[in-house]
């Protein structure tokens, strides 16, 4: 009996679909109102005492399979964004960090000159909510943010289960980190098998 109330396939599916609603959501609405990342001459992403972004492990799941997106990345293009992630982990203690939303970081997915990298297929949720506005009543709604980060945790239990402990928010690049360490080990059993 499969233990697992929903399927890793079908909450990634759902998180997709979710992603983009919210993102028509933030951009139809508010967007169109905000500074332009792509001429921005100070990028927050490469700021590492700014992004304290948190991901769910299933949001992990979905970044990795954009970087496993062969059309899209060269095997060496990952392996460096894999180990900046790594690098950014180790230099910042990330591991150990026991506040991780208190914790900043430069984003191992910023890629100077093309911007984040996961923009269209795997984005988080306050990275879609952020942007920079002239004035505050021209900010997105929190409410709208929190709605979908309280949707994406649901399915992250739904498909790993309760212990939040083990599976719930820390920082990108640590899940970037875990789940790429999980891989090699799940390869390296399949091929002592
Ligand atoms: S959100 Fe603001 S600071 Fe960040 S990249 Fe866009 S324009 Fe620049
Ligand atoms: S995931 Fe993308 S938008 Fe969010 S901090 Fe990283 S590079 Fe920036």
């Amino acid at each position: 009996m499969n233990r697992w109330k929903l399927s890793r396939e079908r909450a990634l599916a759902r998180l997709r679909d979710l992603k983009f609603a919210f993102r028509d959501y933030v951009d139809s609405q508010f967007g169109f109102r905000a500074k332009d990342c792509g001429t921005c001459q100070t990028p927050c992403c490469a700021d590492a005492e700014f992004v304290n972004v948190n991901i769910t492990r299933l949001e992990g799941e979905a970044i990795l399979r954009v970087l496993g997106d062969t059309a899209r990345f060269s095997a060496k293009d990952r392996v460096r964004i894999l180990d900046r992630a790594a690098r950014t982990v180790e230099t910042l203690g990330l591991e150990s960090a026991i506040d991780t939303f208190a914790t900043t970081y430069a984003c191992p997915l910023f890629e100077p000159g093309t911007g984040c990298l996961v923009h269209s297929e795997a984005k988080p949720a306050p990275c879609i909510h952020h942007g920079c506005y002239e004035a505050p009543e021209h900010l997105p709604d929190e409410a709208s943010r929190i709605e979908v980060e309280r949707t994406v945790a649901e399915l992250n239990r739904e498909v790993y289960g309760a212990d939040e402990s083990q599976w719930g928010y820390l920082t990108i690049p640590v899940w970037m980190t875990r789940l790429t360490r999980h891989r090699r080990v799940e390869c390296e059993s399949a091929d002592a098998d």
